[in-house]
Formats: C-alpha cells, sequence, structure tokens
C-alpha cells in the first residue's frame, strides 16, 4: 500500500478501526469500487458473494449457497452471518474492513453491529451507491459477457436479484440512516469520478 494523506493513519487521531459498508443494488459497483478502496486506504475488503463463489464446490455449504445464489435469492441469514464472521476473524489484525454485499438484510446489520461491538469497534459509514434500475439491468447483462455468473446471465434472474434488492435489503438504508452513517453516493459515471466521490466521503467521515 502506498502511504499518503489518506491513508488510515492519517484519517484517526486514535486506533480506530474503519469499518466501511459498501451499499447498493446488484451492478451498482460495489465490488469494483471496494478492491479501489482497499488498496487507498489498506483496509481488508470482504464480499460475501466472493467468499460464497470460493467455497469448495463439492462441499455442501457451497452447492447450499449455489441452490439460493444462481437464482438471485438470497442464502438463509444464519449461514450468511456465520460465514462472514468467520471470514472476518480471520483479519485480527486489520485497520478495518470494506464490507461488499453485506449486509443484505436488516436482521444481518444487527448481527454485524453486535459482532464489532464484541470486538470493541464499530461500523463507521455505509456508502450507498445510488443507480437506476435500467442502468443496473445494462450493466449486468454486459458482466455476463465475462463474469461467468449463472446469475448474470438470465435477466429473469437479473430482475429477481433487483426485486431481492428492492424488497429485502434497500430497507437496510434506514438502519444506517438512523445511526447517521448513510452516505448516498452517485453511483454514474466513470469508475474513477465514483471513486473520488466515495474517497471524499470517506474522508468526511472517518
Ligand atoms: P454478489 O456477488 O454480492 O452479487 O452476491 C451473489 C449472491 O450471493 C447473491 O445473489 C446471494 O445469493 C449471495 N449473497 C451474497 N451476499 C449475501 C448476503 N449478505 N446475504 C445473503 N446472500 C448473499
Amino acid at each position: 500500500m502506498v502511504m499518503d494523506e489518506t491513508s488510515p493513519k492519517y484519517l484517526s487521531s486514535t486506533n480506530r478501526m474503519i469499518n466501511i459498508v459498501i451499499f447498493g443494488p446488484p451492478g451498482a459497483g460495489k465490488g469494483t469500487q471496494s478492491a479501489k478502496l482497499k488498496d487507498k486506504f489498506g483496509l481488508i475488503h470482504i464480499s460475501t458473494g466472493d467468499v460464497f463463489r470460493g467455497l469448495n464446490p463439492e462441499s455442501d455449504l457451497a452447492k447450499l449457497a449455489k441452490s439460493y445464489s444462481d437464482q438471485g435469492n438470497l442464502v438463509p441469514d444464519e449461514i450468511t452471518i456465520k460465514i462472514l464472521e468467520s471470514e472476518v476473524s480471520k483479519y485480527p489484525d486489520a485497520a478495518g474492513v470494506i464490507y461488499d454485499g453485506f449486509p443484505r438484510t436488516e436482521a444481518q446489520a444487527v448481527a454485524l453491529d453486535a459482532f464489532l461491538k464484541s470486538k470493541n469497534t464499530s461500523i463507521s459509514m455505509a456508502l450507498a451507491l445510488e443507480v437506476e434500475e435500467n442502468e443496473l439491468r445494462d450493466r449486468l447483462k454486459n458482466r455476463a459477457l465475462d463474469s461467468g455468473r449463472p446469475d448474470d446471465a438470465d435477466p429473469a434472474i437479473i430482475q429477481n436479484r433487483i426485486d431481492v434488492y428492492n424488497a429485502q435489503t434497500a430497507p437496510v438504508a434506514d438502519f444506517y440512516k438512523k445511526q447517521g452513517k448513510y452516505v448516498g453516493i452517485n453511483g454514474v459515471g466513470s469508475i474513477s469520478d465514483i471513486f473520488d466521490r466515495l474517497c471524499s466521503a470517506v474522508q468526511e467521515k472517518a
């Protein structure tokens, strides 16, 4: 990591972790922007979608997760929360974590708060990438050309993911709004313009 004025040690006068939820619908650019933020701020990037896709495909857990994700449905909270907690526990010395694709339900948000509290830390901010639905559909269709993801390839499954987001995940925004941690970010434009908006928000909020 290149240390500059935005690196973690400059972001806070204490040793506080910077824990960022990257929030937004499928296709909003969470993965792309999380990878850039991770490098810039020296954080760990945890994507629950990547964790599920990285499981041994022969394992019962992978098969179970795939039975939900291939249809664009959410993996049950109990499983997802356990997986997330065990992933976070792999990095006890992290300067902070970017949570990408988690939490996706209010129960997950509550569990994450309790988990972080038990480690004497908390979510610093939820950065929400805002992109309208037609643009999401176009982006996911294009991503299907090289992602190899079955859930990107079928327009009906893409629509289900957007519907699931609207029904189960969008309400999580209120959870962070009530805590004063929600920051809406315009998610349309070039990758670098959107990244600049996110960086400004991190520097302001951290
Ligand atoms: P993503 O890579 O974030 O688009 O996630 C791909 C799929 O993994 C989702 O459609 C869900 O089936 C599953 N998934 C990822 N994160 C979660 C989560 N936090 N809760 C439930 N299911 C999840």
